[in-house]
């Protein structure tokens, strides 16, 4: 069996008789490699890794930054399918949608490469005669990233590219559930140049993330993962004085007007609620029918969702792969059960799905469920897999009150072909990402990521403008360099001249 390493100071590493967890292949059942639990010893090395690199890299100019930053974006394109197979074999997400992932992750490695623009500072000549000020931003020195199994390229290609490239060091803990990923984008670090020490990778659970939120020298935290978890992050972090950005669970809305394109409207929550087996973030898990839009696009994506296939996510047919674990998938599938006892209305069953000579694997059919309420555990709680809840609402003011009362906030969308509609909801709704006639509103690399609410712990959104700033701090300079003979000595506070 495989075991896959830490990368420590360059290197990969793998402790003597450690702890392992298995890795799974969602789509077969099997377990694919063992990875190492890590934890103070492992986080230390790595951070004893980072600070010893962190004295160099941060004086490394900007230009030498950004040839790394260039050579590691071409590494990782060109990378780019055998990165997205590794991806299909420990998460189970379809090839075509593991290479989505990759380039969503590229994205901001080309964002970065930008660096000497994104982190010019400000100048202003005579603030007071002969005197100057400017500011600059510097790093923070080692920045960490926890991650969640869900996207296990992009989403920490979302912290380091940007933290890296501010001259931070940085330290991954991955997810336990598919490391992999990680490793290989390690070692294309190395191979584009980046100084050993400067990238590292603790895998590991509790104990590791623990000892990266304790550890004095780490200066920063970046978390994405379940709300829970990120609450108890943030907190701990904030405690031991560490910046923080812990981004949270979802349980994403996309309302339908009477007035929307209904197949467009149907298509859009197929593709939202299904896509990666419904376990994203920016997941569609409620639709919000208002007055009798119910009757028009329920149906629609019924019919749809008969035309869905899943499989393993190496067969080019498949268009849903397998849930992440078997304990996940029977969690979700529970969730039927339950939807059904509280008075839902089963319009899809996945869980009769038989995939032929996958019968091991941790799939579930899509499934459906209508007239649902917000009372219901099925409304209440994140489920994370290919179920999709409508409720039906009598009018847009009591769906944006739904939207705004409920403790999650990451996305939201609304279809409608009315743009006063349209414009009053991006006005009130309460979510850090909007869609407007669009199901998935990511932000591109150069805005900003981040949700509201239950879904964000911190002031930062992740990469982007909001990113920089996490990643360094601002310090303003104030000199005088003026050949003029300096005033007599005044106990005065100083105010310009
Ligand atoms: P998770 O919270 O279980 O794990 C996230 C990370 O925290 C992993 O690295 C894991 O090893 C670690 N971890 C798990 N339990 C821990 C604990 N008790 N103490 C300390 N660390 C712990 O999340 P997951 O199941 O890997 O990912 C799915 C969740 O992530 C969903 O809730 C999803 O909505 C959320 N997510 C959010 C975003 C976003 O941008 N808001 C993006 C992707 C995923």
């Amino acid at each position: 069996m495989r075991t896959i390493p830490h990368w420590i100071g360059g290197a990969p590493h793998v402790p003597d008789g450690c702890a392992t967890a298995p890795v799974w292949n969602p789509a077969t059942g099997d377990t694919c490699a063992a990875v190492p639990l890590g934890a103070t010893a492992e986080v230390d090395a790595a951070v004893q890794a980072a600070a010893g690199a962190y004295a160099a890299w941060r004086h490394t100019s900007l230009s030498r930054r950004t040839e790394i930053l260039f050579r590691f974006r071409d590494l990782v394109a060109s990378h780019a399918d055998g990165i997205a197979e590794i991806i299909v074999r420990e998460h189970g997400k379809v090839l075509a949608d593991a290479r989505g992932e990759v380039r969503r992750g590229l994205d901001v490695v080309e964002f970065a490469c930008g660096i000497p623009q994104l982190l010019k500072g400000e100048f202003s000549e005579n603030v007071s005669t002969g005197i100057d000020t400017w500011s600059v931003r510097q790093p923070l020195g080692i920045v960490a990233g926890i991650t969640p199994f869900n996207f296990p390229a992009m989403v920490p290609m979302w912290m380091f590219p940007i933290a890296i490239a501010c001259g931070n060091a940085f330290v991954l803990k991955p997810s336990e559930k598919d490391p992999s990923a990680s490793i290989l984008l390690a070692e294309l670090w190395q191979r584009a140049g980046l100084p050993d020490g400067v990238f590292n990778v603790v895998h590991g659970r509790k104990e590791a993330v623990n000892a990266i939120l304790a550890h004095p020298a780490i200066a920063a935290v970046s978390f994405v993962g379940s709300t829970p978890v990120a609450r108890a992050v943030w907190e701990a972090a904030t405690r031991s004085g560490k910046r923080v950005q812990a981004l949270g669970g979802a349980k994403n809305h996309m309302i339908v007007m009477p007035d929307a394109a209904m197949d467009e409207a149907a298509d859009a929550a197929i593709s939202a609620a299904y896509g990666s087996a419904g376990e994203r973030c920016m997941a569609i898990s409620v639709v919000v029918a208002v007055a009798g839009a119910a009757d028009d696009v329920v149906p629609r994506i019924a019919q749809r969702l008969e035309r869905i296939t899943v499989g393993d996510g190496f067969d080019e047919t498949s268009q849903m792969g397998p849930l992440i674990t078997r304990e996940h998938r029977d969690r979700v599938a529970g969730y039927i059960e339950r939807g059904m006892n509280e008075g839902a209305r089963v319009v899809a069953d996945g869980r009769a799905l038989h995939v032929r000579g996958r019968e091991a694997g941790f799939f579930l059919g899509p499934c459906l469920l209508d007239h649902v309420t917000p009372d219901m555990s099925v409304y209440r709680d994140e489920i994370f897999g290919p179920v999709l809840s409508v409720v039906r609402a009598p009018s847009y003011e009591a769906a944006r009150d739904l939207v705004n009362g409920n403790p999650w906030a990451n996305g939201v969308a609304i279809f409608t072909s009315d743009g006063a509609t349209a414009r009053r909801f991006q006005n009130e709704i309460e979510v850090g990402m909007v869609g407007i006639n669009v199901p998935i509103p990511v932000p591109m690399a150069y805005y900003s990521f981040g949700g509201w609410r239950g879904s964000l712990f911190g002031d930062a959104h992740v990469y982007g403008e909001e990113g920089i700033r996490f990643c360094t701090r601002a310090k303003v300079i104030t000199s005088h360099w003026s050949a003029t003979t300096p005033e007599r000595a005044a106990l005065n506070f100083p105010t310009a001249r």
